[in-house]
């Protein structure tokens, strides 16, 4: 008989398994083996989880910049640009408005934080929100080389589109070097498919590491806090996120969803939007069928600021700081939630652990005691895995919602179930 070759998502999704269930046994049995911790925990697993994080975070910044450079350059012209960035923005603040919304409307439902101890809080220090205009100002780089080498994803994404612009405008030269960024594409694409053949390893080594060391103590104190936030973080992604794609695109979310896998993993794995990128951008265009002139920029600029796993935690911790402290918010507190959220939310950087630090933005807005945060920090790593994998299926939601309606989707490559394992 003929053994059929495993997918990579399914091998992704094994290493998973095996990476947590290898974690809890070295926890609950071999905690204390030098050997294993030395040689193992912080040999082995470590080496090997930083090296598959360090081969996605190199990709980004040439992928962004390559890929959106082609896309803007075959863009035909200004208005198209213009109308996906509306469409994409729009529906980026949409879907975290509602987000956060639905957090809000669990919490209080739930009321996680009626009744909590808050003897361990400590201090935590708030930083200031920064003005939109400074937000706006800080998206123009000054100098593009800089802006990548510092991994400015809203800058690099500013340059690549008047570089793609200009290209466009630039008569024969433009043609011959559109022709070259296009072949530059299709070879960091196709290294984009080589790094994630060592998927199944990178994830195995860093979900065993994080499982053997990650207190699970902290969640117990915190059971309801994290059921609410998990609760409103799955309602979102499949009630939210399948009305939305059935509603604008047509096309099945189920087969959005189990296309997505590969992608959700490495999120999960990775919690960081940023690194997982590469995989956001080579689902979308080659499983979902996204052309890349949409995916280029849709995938980029939701990595970076469109986040509603984020809002959902932040909306669901200020309720239940709020709570904990006994502090009523009325109806204008929770409007100021919602706006200050779904900005924070925008300023939130797609890398780990970054959106509870964001949290304290939106604590000051309503004027909640930031020490609250402290409290959460015990389970928010976990959290984090949770909502960074919402975060990118929001993008990629999104993503195909733009691309369909502007007739860039390939509805082929979308219903065929083999498209993007295949060797080209
Ligand atoms: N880790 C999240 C992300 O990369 C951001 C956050 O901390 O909420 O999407």
């Amino acid at each position: 008989a003929t053994k059929q070759k495993m997918s990579l998502t399914k091998k992704v999704l094994i290493g998973m398994g095996i990476g947590i269930l290898t974690g809890f046994l070295i926890r609950s049995l071999l905690a204390d083996v030098a050997f294993v911790q030395d040689y193992i925990v912080n040999g082995l697993f470590y080496v090997g989880g930083k090296i598959f994080i360090a081969t996605l975070k190199m990709l980004v910044v040439p992928l962004i910049f390559i890929s959106l450079v082609c896309g803007t350059s075959s863009l035909k012209d200004m208005s198209t640009l213009g109308r996906l960035g509306g469409k994409t923005l729009a529906f980026y603040m949409a879907t975290t408005a509602i987000a956060i919304t639905l957090a809000i409307f669990m919490a209080n439902i739930f009321e996680p934080g009626v009744g909590v101890d808050l003897a361990q809080a400590t201090t935590y220090a708030a930083k200031d929100a920064p003005s939109l205009g400074d937000v706006i100002i800080n998206m123009f780089p000054t100098n593009p080389i800089n802006a990548m080498a510092a991994g400015n994803t809203l800058q690099i994404i500013v340059f690549a589109i008047l570089f793609g612009i200009a290209i466009s405008a630039s008569g024969s030269a433009g043609e011959r070097i559109a022709a070259i960024f296009f072949d530059l594409n299709k070879v960091i694409m196709k290294l984009v498919v080589m790094l994630m053949k060592i998927a199944p390893y990178g994830v195995f080594f860093l979900m065993a590491k994080l499982f053997s060391e990650i207190g699970l103590d902290a969640i117990w104190n915190l059971i309801n806090y994290f059921l609410v936030i998990t609760a409103a973080l799955v309602i979102h992604a499949v009630v939210t996120y399948s009305a939305f794609f059935k509603a604008f695109t047509g096309l099945s979310p189920v087969i959005f969803f189990k296309k997505m896998e590969t992608a959700i993993s490495f999120a999960f794995s990775t919690s960081s939007s940023n690194a997982t990128i590469p995989a956001t951008l080579e689902t979308t265009t080659k499983r979902l069928g996204v052309n890349n002139k949409v995916a280029s920029f849709t995938v980029p600029l939701g990595a970076t600021i469109n986040m509603d796993g984020t809002a959902i935690m932040q909306g669901v911790a200020t309720v239940f700081i709020a709570q904990a402290f006994n502090i009523d918010l009325t109806i204008s507190d929770y409007i100021a939630v919602i706006l200050t959220a779904t900005l924070a939310s925008i300023g939130t950087a797609g890398v780990p652990g970054v959106g509870i630090i964001m949290l304290a933005m939106v604590l000051n807005q309503v004027g909640l005691p930031v020490e609250g945060i402290a409290m959460l920090l015990g389970v928010d790593r976990l959290v984090d895995m949770i909502r960074t994998a919402v975060n990118i299926t929001g993008d990629s939601v999104v993503t195909c919602i733009v691309a369909k309606s502007e007739g860039e989707m390939d509805i082929d490559v979308f219903k065929d179930p083999n498209a993007g394992n295949k060797e080209e």
